[in-house]
């Protein structure tokens, strides 16, 4: 398969001025005069985003509204997605999962995955090297497009490398995914983690910015729903009884589920996790925990994520989507009934987003039980929508919830503990409640865009005025 043809992704701007009603008009004041002396900085440069797919996961989903608030402020931003080949994309999981502290699929980080690595990295550099100028600013996001990085110094661009992923130490595999990423992002000018702990001792602390995601609360994802138009999304998608009453007409591809028993009834709790299908997320990890340690009552277990064949830069996405189904085949037929596994069509990002937005806000109870989390959006995007979450007190989560307040931390490998704390939130509408209010409030003050764009605009000043 020919690649290297690296995309621009067309993104609409976003007027910075929707977030008044949310953010009050001083902190959107403040958002518009710090993007117009960047801007006068700037002076003509552009901000250029380089990532690997348009679609599914953190990263696309965060530079859809970044790059469209920085657009709308009136800064010169784009955004490309360079092009692999299975082959490229099976050797950047392998990394991508050796920095999340796991072995992956075991394969080689040797001689021969360099060669093809830096073969991508040239064919992409044909397209991407005429769009980007000398003193252009340009942010590489994770390890995939970063043999990018030392063409685009040498061009003149000004580089900073983002890294979403990390592990909060390191081990044999940490080890060997750093050495084969080091040598192409270490001649970046400067670097951005979500968290400190996730960058390597080799990283100059000068030139590191700690800068956590952000989410959007306009988005398809996050904006508000009303009651009806949640149950009216998901009849839409085919995940609730409807008494006969139409589904959204937004929502035109009905969901894989995988269940055992009747259609769900919108009175029944739900204890939602939506992931990628992704060992890291463990989602057959939530399931066992589910059903051996939430005594079985009226609640079931929602296990979703994106139809496999959607997201470009995850292979092991099929396969993990088919481990998790050959687990919930393998349950006694009485546990099966609580348990259904969703594959939800990404054929239309809107309509994907709406979906999602409304399971997370018909869910009793979110989980998100990751055994490794760069940050995990997806834990602020539940808490955005008021929902009680109970999540690993891994990564970038134990950033968002505060045990207590926001929610419930548990560790990964505690199954008993997972059921708990799920069962404690189940039963204490009062506490469920009071967990949702605080989780709302701590990502208005701290997950949400202009924040971001501060610390970004922050950091470019630095680098353009040093
Ligand atoms: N997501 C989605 N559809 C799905 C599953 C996930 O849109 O079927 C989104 C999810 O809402 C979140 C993102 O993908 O915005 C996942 O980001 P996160 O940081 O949680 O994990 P990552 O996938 O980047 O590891």
């Amino acid at each position: 398969m020919e690649t290297g043809l690296a995309t621009r992704v067309p993104v609409e701007p976003i007027d910075v001025r929707r977030l008044g009603p949310i953010l009050g008009p001083e902190r959107v004041e403040e958002l518009l005069e710090t993007a117009a002396a960047l801007r006068r900085l700037l002076d003509g440069r552009r901000v250029v985003n380089v990532n690997s797919t348009p679609y599914g996961g953190g990263v696309a989903e965060m530079l859809r509204t970044l790059v469209g608030y920085t657009l709308g402020a009136g800064l010169e931003t784009i955004w490309l997605v360079i092009e692999g080949n299975p082959e490229f994309f099976t050797i950047t999981k392998r990394v991508h999962n050796g920095l999340y502290g796991g072995p992956g699929d075991g394969g080689e980080l040797g001689v021969a995955e360099h060669a093809r690595f830096d073969g991508v990295a040239e064919r992409n550099l044909e397209r991407v090297r005429p769009l980007v100028r000398a003193g252009d600013v340009v942010i590489v996001h994770d390890p995939q497009p970063s043999g990018l990085i030392a063409p685009l110094v040498e061009l003149g661009a000004v580089v900073i490398w983002r890294c979403h992923v990390g592990y909060d130490g390191s081990n044999e595999w940490t080890e060997r995914a750093w050495g084969f990423v080091r040598g192409y992002v270490e001649p970046a000018h400067a670097f951005v983690f979500s968290r400190e702990p996730f960058a390597p001792a080799w990283i100059d602390r000068a030139w590191l910015g700690v800068i956590p995601p952000s989410i959007d609360p306009f988005a398809p994802k996050n904006r508000d729903l009303r009651g009806a138009e949640v149950l009216a999304l998901l009849r839409g998608a085919g995940l609730l009884a409807g008494d006969g009453a139409p589904g959204d007409p937004r929502v035109r591809h009905v969901a894989n589920i995988v269940r055992d028993g009747t259609l769900l009834d919108p009175q029944t709790p739900l204890v939602v996790q939506v992931s990628r299908w992704d060992r890291m997320k463990d989602m057959t990890g939530v399931m066992h925990g589910f059903v051996e340690h939430v005594p079985a009552g009226g609640a079931r277990l929602l296990l979703a994520g994106p139809e496999t064949a959607g997201v470009e830069d995850d292979p092991e996405g099929a396969e993990v989507w088919h481990e998790t189904l050959a687990a919930w085949e393998r349950l006694p037929r009485a546990d099966r009934a609580r348990v259904q596994l969703v594959a939800i069509p990404m054929a239309d990002p809107v309509e994907n987003a709406l979906v999602v937005n409304a399971l997370q806000r018909h869910a009793s109870v979110v989980v998100q039980k990751s055994l490794a989390e760069g940050f995990g959006l997806t834990v602020a995007e539940a808490m955005w929508k008021a929902r009680p979450v109970v999540a690993s007190a891994v990564g970038g989560i134990v950033d968002q919830v505060v045990h207590g307040e926001t929610g419930l931390l548990v560790d990964p490998t505690d199954l008993a503990g997972l059921g708990a704390a799920i069962t404690r939130v189940l039963d204490d509408a009062v506490e469920a409640e009071r967990f949702g209010r605080n989780a709302r409030r701590r990502v208005e003050q701290r997950f949400l865009g202009d924040r971001h764009l501060f610390d970004y605009a922050r950091l470019i000043t630095r680098l353009v005025t040093s």
